[in-house]
């Protein structure tokens, strides 16, 4: 018979389901094979507003710059698209996995850095405990589980410079199929006078390095970087589908990048997988106290974020597989047709089928 909660991984995937799985009265322990709370993570920390309110965590502290706005480059052409406020906070990762930490431990949750947990170890804890794997994307806990796999990935690089930054307001998006496939390279202000520069491009398509060097090349990157010094980054991996399967009835839930439970149009991960996070730790509570079936937790996930998901995945494909110069195309024939101003009105971040449903109720309304 279980009575706790393991969780393997100290990410924020992991930390936020701790905590809530506290907060709902388990006994709770995570394992995290760094050494020290806030090691060093190679992502960007760009997240919608309206997302990070409905995790429960207090972020404040990791905020470094605020954005109310894009340009998104194709082909030549421009879209901009700026809203009437703040839209998105920037954080520091390395802060905002700090400040979970001490959240979780504050709730009352254990936390065991400089532990790895792999093989046959995780069907030990399993015995007494339900297991949830935030182990990120290359999960030991899926492998143990025979959970499947994700059947794609993006491979990132990105570097930070020191630069006077003209419009702290604002990201750019370059979208160029020759160059990023599978996604696009960035820009984004992490704070009035650091510039990230960033690309993701399909695993299968290019080594990550070789296309960060041509995107430092282009013309608009070198007039952004002016000169400015280069103050550190590296190379990461995004999940970029939803794994075979995310449960599994003998005791386990996956949740974030260990799940693929990421936006495949910009490859954010935060929000959908701290609820994920979250909806794992109350599937958990409910097993612990009922015998409710843990298998529950696939369903759940996917009849609340299964359909924003797979919008994010079709919106994905489409930009992947068209030229740099049809979507610039795109983007004038959407510019006469008023799209700035319909993202600027309806635009969500996370939930393109919020954006949707808006739109409708609008028109019916109007
Ligand atoms: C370049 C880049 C930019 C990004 N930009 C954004 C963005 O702007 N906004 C956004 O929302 N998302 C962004 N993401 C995605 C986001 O970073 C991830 O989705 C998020 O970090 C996933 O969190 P997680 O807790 O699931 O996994 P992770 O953060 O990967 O954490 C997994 C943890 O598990 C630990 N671990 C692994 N195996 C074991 C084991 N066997 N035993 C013990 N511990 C183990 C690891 O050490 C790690 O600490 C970006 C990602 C990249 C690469």
């Amino acid at each position: 018979m279980r009575k706790k909660l393991a969780v393997i991984g100290a990410g924020t995937a992991g930390l936020i389901a701790a905590k809530r799985a506290a907060e709902l009265g388990i006994d709770t322990t995570v394992y995290e094979q760094k050494q020290g709370k806030g090691a060093k993570i190679n992502a960007s920390g760009i997240v919608s507003l309206s997302g990070l309110n409905a995790l429960g965590i207090d972020y404040g502290g990791a905020i470094t710059n605020r954005l109310s706005g894009a340009d998104i480059h194709a082909g030549g052409r421009v879209l901009s698209v700026r809203a009437r406020g703040i839209i998105a906070n920037v954080l520091d990762r390395m802060q905002l996995n700090e400040m979970c930490h001490d959240e979780a431990e504050a709730s009352g949750v254990k936390i065991n850095m400089g532990r790895r947990v792999g093989g046959a170890e995780i069907g030990e804890i399993a015995r007494d405990s339900v297991v949830i794997g935030a182990d990120g994307a290359v999960s030991s806990v899926a492998r143990h589980f025979s959970m499947g796999h994700i059947r794609r990935h993006v491979l990132t690089y990105k570097q930070e410079f020191n630069v006077d930054i003209k419009d702290p307001e604002k990201v750019d998006l370059f979208f160029d199929n020759k160059l990023t496939q599978g996604l696009f390279g960035w820009t984004c202000p992490n704070s009035m006078d650091i510039l990230e520069v960033g690309i993701g491009v399909d695993s299968g398509f290019s080594n990550s390095a070789k296309a960060m060097s041509a995107f430092l090349k282009k013309r608009e990157i070198v007039e952004m970087i002016d000169g400015g010094k280069s103050i550190g980054g590296g190379a990461s991996m995004i999940p970029m589908s939803l794994r075979d399967r995310i449960s599994d009835n003998r005791g386990a839930m996956l949740v974030g990048d260990a799940a693929g439970q990421v936006k495949a149009t910009t490859g954010g991960g935060i929000v959908f997988g701290g609820h994920g996070g979250r909806l794992a730790a109350e599937i958990a509570a409910e097993h612990l106290a009922n015998g409710t079936t843990i298998y529950d937790y696939s369903r759940r996930y996917m009849a609340r974020y299964g359909r924003d998901l797979h919008l994010h995945s079709m919106i994905n494909e489409f930009y992947s597989r068209i030229s740099a110069d049809s979507l610039g195309r795109i983007i004038t024939a959407a510019k006469f047709f008023g799209a700035e101003n319909f993202l600027h009105k309806y635009g969500d971040m996370d939930r393109p089928s919020l954006m949707v449903k808006r739109f409708f109720l609008r028109a019916l309304s109007d």
